[in-house]
């Protein structure tokens, strides 16, 4: 019988996700001889043997959990004489193109062997192994080996080491296993921080990404405390509980919501509250809460501490007590926390303990945050568990530096078909945000080992993401904001034909200069068309009037003939005349068509919201108060190619707050689709692209697709980044 040699290249996420071990076993079983090896491409593979092939079929059917595969290349070669067995041969350093798993939360294993008593990782908060925990945060750089982590602090002890010498063991080749003999360790007990939280007082914990603080969510004074601290005044808080038996006594959980909230990634879902949910001061006005469960063995270690230190996993998946409150360590606007000295430094006024550990955070990821929305989950905020997963484009395209928006920054680079999506940067308006972005931009360049040829940024000329684009010395694309929003969308679902974009957003900054941000959009091949818009009112005051909703209500006033209101209606508004004059004036206060402002105006206008401290808050308030959207007959109207939505706004004033949420939601998704509808007819295209963070609606994004569905349009939603400006990086990319 002639012996045959495989080699196989498998690209995709095969490192650091227990793959060689994997492709170990089933040699060993199958008798074959050879070795693999991870390689900057992914894992190379030669085999030999009878039953070589049979060896993909099987490996496809038992891959790891957290293995993806792009792609398989199998090539015949010589065999080889003499050889014995299989092994896994040392890496291969140069170029990466390989990818990394995202951090993920601890698997069922791990779980049972931390309250295991026989154990020998028995409550040790750093164990993890093949198939769980850190990954993207702990990584230099690839290939993904102990030394290119930060745990290459750690030399294995004796136990550990046998563990992942061992093919059968799930530890096998796990690089960042550790124990409590040769790992990380934590600077204080837990009971010292159960006494904190006890006592009604703020915790800081490192966790995964960076540092959180943890504090009492039925503790009024410990969330006011934080409040008072943070200098967060109504900004909801996320809070962590142990399981969905715990969830569920304080939200309604649909089935879809429940897979989000237990995902490996362990991300933050909003999710609807239940009516007697007594939780003063968490979310302020909001119908939503949003809640995590345990990211790491530490957090289930905390919550067992704060339970009495039950053993065995029964405790696990019973209703138990604590809420925590569970929010970034930042100061205001600045990156989240990673570093030990500036965390004792930074968060000394605000944490009462701050508890570290001596394992580096290579890079931060901030919690991800999702909502589930049409029976499918959509990033509102998209960092540790889902970076660095890349999002497969249409068709390769030359290496491109996409750098983002100005707030809510990602960047996005691009490798032949993928394009890589980086962690939040934040809001590129302070110093500590854009070193982080530069450190970013730096560790993903070399992560990825791209060299780059084109820049894309965003078409505002005093953004600095634009500045920076025109110093890096590649040609520059410049693309108009809602553009690039609609082109993620197209990007990500490969919709290659024309389409209609529906772009309902706060701000972006638009061809003709003016602020745009309700925009129809015709997109063919990579160009753009603006079809429509809604209409433009006055912005008086600019980019105040997106802090103050007030400012935009008395622009609707003034509009509707109604001026001599404004002063009545926001009489405590020191600047309520000076408003007024400017908008009697001719005076250059700008002009925009946005839906965020629109509905800024609503809410100001119902009363519910005339000054926002946090983004969004007018809108996420006036969401909150729905309970039926209903449509007002004439409740718009189009004009000089405008969508109106005047008669409505002239209609909430004589509504309650209730009545008015429920009017304008049920008119604006009326008056979106027949919008919509008639430029489908116009312009015979049936596909419909919509993004813009006015989708994180979940009334809005609901209700319209689902008239759109209706008229016969197919609907495409952004999935693989958030609908806000965290995604526009994606659709700048693909522009370029
Ligand atoms: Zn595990
Ligand atoms: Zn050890
Ligand atoms: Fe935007």
């Amino acid at each position: 019988m002639a012996w045959q040699r495989l080699q196989i290249s498998i690209t995709g996420q095969v490192q650091g996700v227990g793959f060689r071990p994997c492709v170990y076993r089933i040699a060993e079983r199958l008798q074959l001889t050879g070795w693999v090896q991870n390689n900057p491409d992914g894992v190379l593979i030669e085999i030999q043997g009878a039953c070589a092939h049979t060896f993909l079929p099987k490996l496809e059917a038992s891959l790891p959990p957290l293995a993806n595969i792009k792609a398989i290349k199998t090539k015949k070669i010589p065999a080889v004489e003499e050889e014995r067995d299989f092994h896994i041969v040392e890496s291969i350093l140069g170029t990466s193109r390989s990818l990394i798993s995202a951090d993920t939360g601890v698997c069922q294993d791990c779980l049972h062997e931390l309250f295991d008593k026989n154990s020998r990782y028995y409550r040790y908060p750093f164990l993890n192994c093949t198939n769980c925990g850190p990954r993207f945060t702990i990584t230099r750089q690839l290939p993904y080996d102990r030394c290119h982590t930060s745990m290459d602090d750690f030399p294995l002890c004796a136990g550990c080491s046998e563990a992942y010498s061992h093919p059968a063991n799930r530890r096998y080749h796990a690089q960042a296993t550790a124990c409590i003999d040769c790992g990380p360790q934590l600077s204080s007990t837990f009971d010292e921080m159960v006494q904190i939280i006890a006592a009604g007082k703020i915790l800081a914990l490192k966790g995964v990404g960076g540092y959180q603080l943890l504090g009492d969510a039925r503790n009024e004074h410990a969330v006011s405390a934080l409040r008072q601290r943070k200098k967060r005044a109504a900004k909801p808080f996320a809070l962590m509980v142990l399981n969905v038996n715990s969830a569920e006594r304080l939200v309604e959980l649909s089935e879809y919501e429940r897979v989000a909230l237990t995902s490996q990634s362990r991300p933050i879902v909003l999710l609807k509250k239940k009516e007697d949910t007594l939780l003063p001061n968490i979310a302020p006005g909001l119908s939503q809460l949003g809640i995590m469960l345990p990211a790491c063995a530490l957090h289930y270690l905390l919550f067992n501490a704060l339970v009495g230190y039950s053993n065995g996993t029964n405790w696990l998946n019973e209703w138990q007590s604590p809420i925590l409150i569970a929010t970034s360590a930042n100061r205001r606007g600045n990156p989240l926390i990673t570093c030990d000295d500036e965390a004792r430094l930074e968060l000394s006024d605000i944490a009462d303990l701050v508890v570290s550990y001596n394992r580096q955070i290579v890079t931060r990821a901030d919690d991800s945050v999702v909502r589930v929305m049409r029976d499918s989950s959509f990033y509102i905020r998209r960092g540790r568990g889902f970076t660095p997963e890349s999002i497969r484009l249409p068709y390769e395209i030359p290496p491109t530096l996409a750098l983002g928006a100005h707030l809510k920054n990602t960047f996005c680079i691009t490798r032949g078909d993928e394009a890589f999506v980086s962690q939040p940067m934040g809001s590129l308006t302070n110093r500590a945000s854009i070193d982080f972005f530069h450190e970013s931009l730096d560790y993903w360049q070399a992560f990825l080992g791209v060299s780059l040829e084109q820049v894309a940024c965003d078409l505002h000329p005093d953004f600095y993401t634009t500045r920076l684009a025109h110093e890096l010395n590649l040609p520059v694309k410049a693309v108009q904001h809602h553009h690039a929003h609609i082109a993620a969308v197209a990007a990500e679902h490969h919709i290659l034909q024309p389409a209609i974009g529906l772009a309902l957003d706060g701000y972006g900054y638009g061809v003709d200069s003016t602020a745009w941000g309700g925009e129809l959009l015709l997109l063919v091949n990579k160009s753009c068309e603006r079809l429509s818009h809604f209409y433009q009112l006055p912005q008086p005051g600019g980019e105040k009037a997106a802090r103050e909703p007030w400012r935009m209500g008395a622009a609707v006033l003034h509009c509707l003939g109604r001026k001599e209101e404004i002063n009545q209606r926001f009489s405590d508004k020191c600047q309520a005349s000076r408003v007024v004059q400017l908008l009697d004036s001719n005076w250059p206060t700008g002009v925009t068509s946005s839906c965020g402002r629109l509905f800024d105006a609503a809410s100001a206008l119902l009363g519910i919201n005339t000054v926002s401290s946090y983004e969004g808050q007018a809108a996420t308030l006036l969401e909150s108060l729905v309970t039926y959207p209903n449509v007002l007959p004439h409740g718009f109207h189009f004009e000089n190619n405008q969508f109106n939505m005047l008669p409505t706004l002239d209609y909430l004033l004589e509504l309650d707050p209730i009545a008015g949420a429920n009017i304008f939601h049920g008119t604006l998704i009326a008056g979106l689709t027949e919008w919509v509808v008639s430029w489908s007819k116009k312009t015979g295209i049936q596909v419909v692209l919509l993004s813009g963070g006015c989708f994180l609606n979940k009334v809005l994004t609901e209700g319209l697709s689902a008239c759109l569905l209706q008229q016969g349009l197919t609907v495409y939603l952004p999935q693989r980044v958030p609908p806000n400006d965290a995604g526009l990086s994606l659709g700048q990319a693909w522009l370029s």
